[in-house]
């Protein structure tokens, strides 16, 4: 007699569903979250995220619709409801070569671990047909799981390996906007990864999913409006009118003190005008229907849905969330850019127009900071640019939320091939201490030294001094890249070197530079900064130039010299290797001077409020650690007693 799990297993496999299930009703009736899924762990239900059931529904295999694109804003439950039901059926119902592309293999792991191998593992008709992972079986590994009559598997865009082996019939590809424009010299992860489905073109089924980022860059908002543009209407619970669910239809009301109330945040009704509490989302939610706002004859086979954050079930994302999310977010464009990119599902547009020079100029203000430091100013770094017969230095103070003040602009002459050179530099770095109005003595923390010229000269120099936080960088240009690309060890010169995505730390500036308000990321010059620093820091625009159709953004000198912008930028560079916020120090800084009974305001003027925000567009995690080369230190609160050298 087979023994009874055998017995159970093959009765199961012989259960196979009718095929023409629509996804929504198969995971209703077969899907299981994991306990990890937390308040939503359980049976999944398609009616608490009403909006999804189309979009899932379309991806049914008796559905004609060959490729879903959804543009869409975090927390909407598309991870589950779309992407993890989907291979779910996949595996159930319609076994084929399947494939998840996320935009880094990292990021594909933690998809498997953290969603997928846990949901596989507690729904009963999948936990059947998969085996869970061992090490060394490669028939299920975390990234790959084979189940009978297929496969799954998850890949990173940044692997051409993972992208070019395999025939694919069901294909998701997720967060494209976050895929590399190349992906190893092969093209455009996202074309290649389409090429994979072409021998199941009459019978292949693709998602592409993603926040977007910038207007005419954004490859899922390019997708979104070839497509025939749905959104979401809900009826107004007064006069029924169908609507979409907008952020400027949202309203709050503000304290007598002027103090904006977020929990008093309503829908305007853009009929009646009355105003709708977020509670009727309960009835709003499934009583929406997808809208088509574009037609674009394509025969259905492509369908684009647009979803923000805003629709989130209760429970979820809520309004007054966003509504406190929003006035954090305001305060810099950058963290504003997040805010309407990720809860908006928007596309941000740059603003063209290039800052002028003279604007600038006109703002500087009366400071000597060898005389005084202007209070806000925490933590101080250095940058350093290597000309043919000068070393030109800018230091930079820093205070809370990335305000920052140029402090002095100093230029060594002399050769680069001159010791002399380099030792007057080092003393300056070394000796120079700035007063603060605490009575504080600040001295500079960190030093990037570009090694784009002279580099073996910049190495000799930085090799010695990598304990006093001085660092040879190397600009790398290109759209997309984090701030710090990598840190490498070049064997011949035995130091660190670290390649900085350039355009990214420009974009950071660039949009700070448009603040007209000091606080929060705003940018200060003293008045001995000259009208030639200026013309230096606006001497590059962003411009946009299409290359095999695909728009691709870079920063261009508009005139030869740029000095003044790459020292801003390399300065930048310098709170990102250390992984420093500047915030942190203004806090240090504040209690210090509370101890001595002195006011704490002068260094946090709001109360540290910009904190969250930041935090919210807090740069991309380095790709490795970046400790000091032999062993990894402790991370110790920043200290105000006995400061020198960060570590
Ligand atoms: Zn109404």
């Amino acid at each position: 007699m087979a023994p009874k799990g055998f017995v159970m297993r093959a009765a199961a496999r012989g259960l196979r569903p009718d095929p023409r299930m629509p996804l929504s009703e198969w995971a209703d009736r077969y899907a299981i979250l994991p306990p990890e899924a937390g308040p939503e762990a359980g049976r999944w239900t398609t009616h608490r995220v009403p909006y999804l059931r189309e979009i899932m529904d379309r991806l049914s295999p008796h559905d004609p619709t060959e490729t879903i694109v959804v543009m869409k804003g975090s927390q909407i439950g598309y991870t589950q409801g779309v992407i993890l039901n989907f291979i779910g059926s996949i595996i159930h119902q319609t076994p084929a070569p399947t494939m998840v592309v996320m935009p880094k293999q990292d990021l594909a792991f933690q998809l498997s671990r953290e969603r997928l191998q846990p949901m596989l593992r507690k729904t009963p008709v999948l936990a059947e047909r998969i085996q869970p992972p061992r090490s060394r079986d490669a028939e299920n590994t975390i990234t790959f799981k084979r189940f009978p009559s297929g496969f799954l598997l998850l890949a990173g865009a940044n692997s051409p390996s993972d992208l070019s082996f395999h025939s694919i019939k069901f294909l998701a590809l997720d967060e494209v906007d976050r895929f590399p424009r190349d992906c190893g010299g092969e093209g455009s992860p996202v074309e290649l990864a389409l090429t994979r489905t072409s021998a199941f073109e009459n019978s292949r089924k693709v998602v592409i999913g993603g926040t977007p980022t910038v207007a005419g860059l954004s490859e899922i908002e390019r997708r979104y409006l070839s497509s025939d543009q749905y959104k979401y209407h809900v009826p107004c619970p007064r006069c029924g009118a169908y609507q979409e669910i907008v952020w400027e239809n949202l309203v709050w009301e503000k304290a007598a003190d002027g103090n904006h109330l977020p929990d008093t945040v309503r829908l305007r009704c853009v009929s009646c005008k009355a105003l709708i509490e977020e509670h009727h989302k309960e009835t709003l939610l499934p009583a929406g229907e997808w809208v088509c706002t574009a037609r674009h004859g394509n025969d259905g086979r492509v369908r684009g849905y647009h979803i923000s954050s805003l629709y989130a079930p209760l429970g979820f994302y809520s309004w007054p969330h966003a509504v406190r999310d929003f006035l954090e977010a305001k305060k810099d464009p950058v963290t504003l850019k997040t805010f309407i990119n990720t809860k908006l599902g928007l596309t941000w547009t740059e603003d063209a127009e290039r800052t002028e020079p003279e604007h600038l100029a006109a703002r500087v203000e009366k400071y000597d900071a060898l005389q005084m430091l202007p209070a806000g100013v925490a933590l101080i770094t250095a940058a350093v640019d290597v000309q043919a017969d000068r070393l030109e230095c800018e230091v930079r103070g820093w205070g809370a939320d990335y305000e920052t003040w140029g402090l002095q602009l100093a230029v060594f002459g002399g050769r680069p091939d001159d010791a002399k050179t380099w030792a007057a530099l080092d003393h300056y770095l070394m000796h120079t201490r700035y007063p603060h109005p605490s009575g504080e003595q600040i001295r500079i923390s960190i030093t990037t030294i570009d090694s784009g010229n002279w580099a073996n000269l910049v190495y000799d120099y930085c090799r010695p001094r990598w304990s006093r936080n001085v660092f040879a960088v190397k600009g790398v240009g290109g759209a997309g890249r984090p701030a710090v690309i990598s840190r490498n060890k070049s064997k011949t010169n035995k130091v660190y070197i670290y390649r900085l995505g350039v355009d990214t730390l420009k974009d950071t500036i660039h949009a700070r530079l448009k603040l007209r308000e000091p606080g929060p990321g705003y940018l200060h010059w003293p008045d001995n900064y000259d009208m030639e620093y200026f013309r230096q820091v606006c001497a590059e625009e962003r411009r946009t130039r299409y290359s095999k159709g695909f728009p691709i953004s870079e920063w261009h000198k508009t005139r030869p010299r740029n000095e003044g912008l790459d020292l801003l930028v390399y300065n930048l560079a310098a709170l990102e290797i250390k992984g420093v916020d500047p915030t942190a120090y203004a806090k240090a800084l504040a209690r210090l001077i509370a101890e001595r009974g002195g006011d704490p305001a002068t260094v946090l003027p709001e109360k540290g409020e910009g904190e969250v925000a930041l935090a919210a567009v807090a740069p991309p995690p380095p790709e490795k650690k970046y400790g000091p080369p032999k062993k990894a230190k402790p991370k110790r609160k920043p200290q105000y007693r006995n400061r020198g050298w960060l570590d």
